[in-house]
C-alpha cells in the first residue's frame, strides 16, 4: 500500500495518494470544501523530529503530531517495546481480566503521577477520559450519599474533548455552540485571559477577580457542584490562555472549601510539555481527579487514563449486589500495545533526565521568539515551558482582531511549511508545541521559521 507501483516515481505517488485522500477521507476540523481544492502533504514516515512527505521533503514537527508527541519518531526504545508486546499479544480485554502491560503501565504512571493519585482507569482517548472523570465524580457523590451534588463547572473557554459530555464542559462558542441542545447544562466562570480581560479588569490591580468569579459560583450553587474541571496552568484549545500565578491554588482551596472534586485535565500539558512532568506541580496543587492522553505513549498509539485517589475509589466499593459498580469500560481500555510504549515513553523521561533539560529549552525557545515581542502585528507572546500561542493582531495598539476569514494563523502556517515546518494555529493564535525531546537547535531553527512566517505573512495581511 505505501511502497511505490511499479514504475511510478515519487510525484506520481504523491498525486495517487492525494486524489484517493480527497475521494474518501474526511479530516478532523477541517472546511473539507478548502480542503479538496488544496494538494495536501501526505505524510509518509519520519525521522527523529521530522516528519517526511510522499515525495521526500522533510519537516520540523512544531506541534508534536498535534500535542503528543515526546521523544521524536521512530524512537528505538519505544519500537522495540511495542515489537516485543506484538510478540506476545496486541490486544486483550481488562473487563474480567488483567495484563501485564497495563499493570506496568498503571505502576509507573502512578509512579510520576502527584501522590494522592494511586488509582488508575484506562481509556483511549482524552475526551474519553473527560467523560470518566464527569461520570466518577457524579456518581462518588450518589455512592457518598451526596445526591445533590450533581453539577459541574468549568471555565469558558476550555475544551476537554469531542463526545458529547466533554462538550458540556467545553466553553469554545466556535466548536461548540451549536451543539447546545443536545448538552447538559453546566456553570461556567470566566476565563483567566489577562490580554482581553472577559471582566475589564487589568492585572495586578484585578487581584485575581476571575477566580473570585469561580467562588460566587460556588456559592450561589451551595452543595451542588460535584467537581470543578479545569485545563491546569494553561488552556490550550482557546489559543493557548495561560492562568495567572496562584490561580490553580485558589482553585484548590475553593474546591476544599466547597466541599467539590478538583478535576485537572493534564491531556495537553502533561508529560512535560509546561516544564514540568505535570502542569499541577507548579502550584504544588494535587487534584482529586486527573485525566491524561496524549504525551502518554511518547505520541505513539491511542491510550488515556483518568486518575483518581483511594477516596474516590473507595466509594465504589461494596458486595457484589450492591451495585456500586463503575458500569464504564471501552472496548481497547488498557490496550497492551499501547501500554508498551507509554512504560517505553515514561522510562526514557527517566533515563534522559528529560524534565531537567525543560527549563533550558523553553528558555532557548523564548530567546528565538524575544524579537517578535515589539512586532507591529503580535498582540502578545504566551509560554509555558514548550507550549507557546503567540497572539496575531491587526492592529497591536487597539487589539484589533484579524477577522475570521483572513485566516490569520493559516497564512502563517504556510508560509512554515514553505520554510520546513508543521504548525497548526488556532484561530489567530500561531501555536509552538515541539516535543520535549526535541534538541535546542531544533527549537532555535523552529522559532527563526515561526518568526520568518509571522513576517512573512503579516506583511501580505497588512
Ligand atoms: N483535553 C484537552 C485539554 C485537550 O487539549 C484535548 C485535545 O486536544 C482533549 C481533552 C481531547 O483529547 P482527544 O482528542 O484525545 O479526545
Amino acid at each position: 500500500m505505501s511502497s511505490l507501483h511499479p514504475g511510478e516515481t515519487r510525484e506520481a505517488r504523491q498525486s495517487r495518494l492525494a486524489e484517493a485522500d480527497h475521494r474518501h477521507l474526511w479530516h478532523p476540523f477541517t472546511q473539507m470544501q478548502e480542503w479538496l481544492a488544496e494538494e495536501p502533504i501526505v505524510i509518509d514516515s519520519a525521522d527523529g523530529m521530522y516528519l517526511v512527505d510522499a515525495t521526500g521533503n522533510r519537516y520540523l514537527d512544531g506541534c508534536s503530531s498535534l500535542w503528543c508527541n515526546v521523544h521524536g519518531h521512530r524512537v528505538p526504545e519505544i519500537d522495540r517495546a511495542v515489537v516485543e508486546q506484538l510478540g506476545r499479544v496486541a490486544h486483550t480485554t481488562l473487563l474480567g481480566l488483567a495484563s501485564t502491560a497495563s499493570i506496568e503501565c498503571a505502576e509507573e504512571l502512578t509512579r510520576i503521577a502527584p501522590p494522592n493519585l494511586t488509582r488508575v482507569f484506562f481509556s483511549d482517548a482524552g475526551s474519553t477520559a473527560a467523560e470518566i472523570a464527569l461520570k466518577m465524580a457524579y456518581q462518588h457523590f450518589q455512592l457518598r450519599g451526596d445526591p445533590e451534588r450533581k453539577e459541574f463547572l468549568s471555565i469558558r473557554g476550555g475544551y476537554h474533548g469531542d463526545t458529547v459530555g466533554s462538550v458540556s464542559l467545553g466553553g469554545i462558542d466556535l466548536f461548540h455552540r451549536i451543539f447546545r441542545p443536545l448538552l447538559f447544562p453546566v456553570r461556567q466562570a470566566p476565563q483567566p485571559y489577562c490580554y482581553r480581560c472577559p471582566l475589564g479588569k487589568t492585572r495586578p490591580s484585578c487581584e485575581m477577580a476571575c477566580a473570585s468569579e469561580v467562588e460566587r459560583v460556588f456559592e450561589s450553587h451551595a452543595g451542588r457542584i460535584a467537581a470543578l474541571v479545569i485545563e491546569p496552568v494553561m488552556q490550550g484549545a482557546d489559543g493557548m490562555i495561560a492562568q495567572p500565578p496562584g490561580y490553580l491554588r485558589r482553585m484548590r482551596e475553593l474546591c476544599d472549601r466547597h466541599g467539590a472534586l478538583l478535576v485537572c485535565d493534564e491531556v495537553a500539558t502533561g508529560f512535560g510539555r509546561t516544564g514540568t512532568m505535570f502542569a499541577v506541580e507548579q502550584e504544588g496543587v494535587q487534584p482529586d481527579i486527573m485525566t491524561v492522553a496524549k504525551g502518554l505513549t511518547g505520541g505513539y498509539l491511542p491510550l488515556a487514563a483518568t486518575l483518581t485517589t483511594e477516596h474516590v475509589f473507595e466509594s465504589f466499593l461494596g458486595p457484589f449486589e450492591s451495585r456500586r459498580t463503575f458500569f464504564h469500560g471501552h472496548t481497547y481500555t488498557g490496550n497492551p500495545l499501547a501500554c508498551a510504549a507509554a512504560v517505553a515513553s515514561m522510562r526514557l523521561f527517566r533515563e534522559r533526565a528529560l524534565v531537567e533539560t525543560l527549563p533550558r529549552k523553553a528558555e532557548v525557545l523564548a530567546r528565538g521568539l524575544s524579537s517578535l515581542a515589539d512586532h507591529p502585528h503580535v498582540g502578545e507572546i504566551r509560554q509555558r515551558g514548550l507550549m507557546v500561542g503567540i497572539e496575531l493582531v491587526r492592529d497591536r495598539k487597539t487589539k484589533e482582531e484579524y477577522p475570521y476569514e483572513a485566516r490569520a494563523g493559516h497564512q502563517v502556517i504556510l508560509e512554515a511549511r514553505r520554510r520546513g515546518a508543521i504548525l497548526r494555529p488556532l484561530g489567530n493564535v500561531v501555536v509552538l508545541m515541539p516535543p520535549p525531546g526535541m534538541a535546542e537547535g531544533e527549537l532555535a531553527s523552529l522559532a527563526r521559521v515561526a518568526n520568518e512566517s509571522i513576517e512573512a505573512a503579516t506583511a501580505r495581511l497588512g
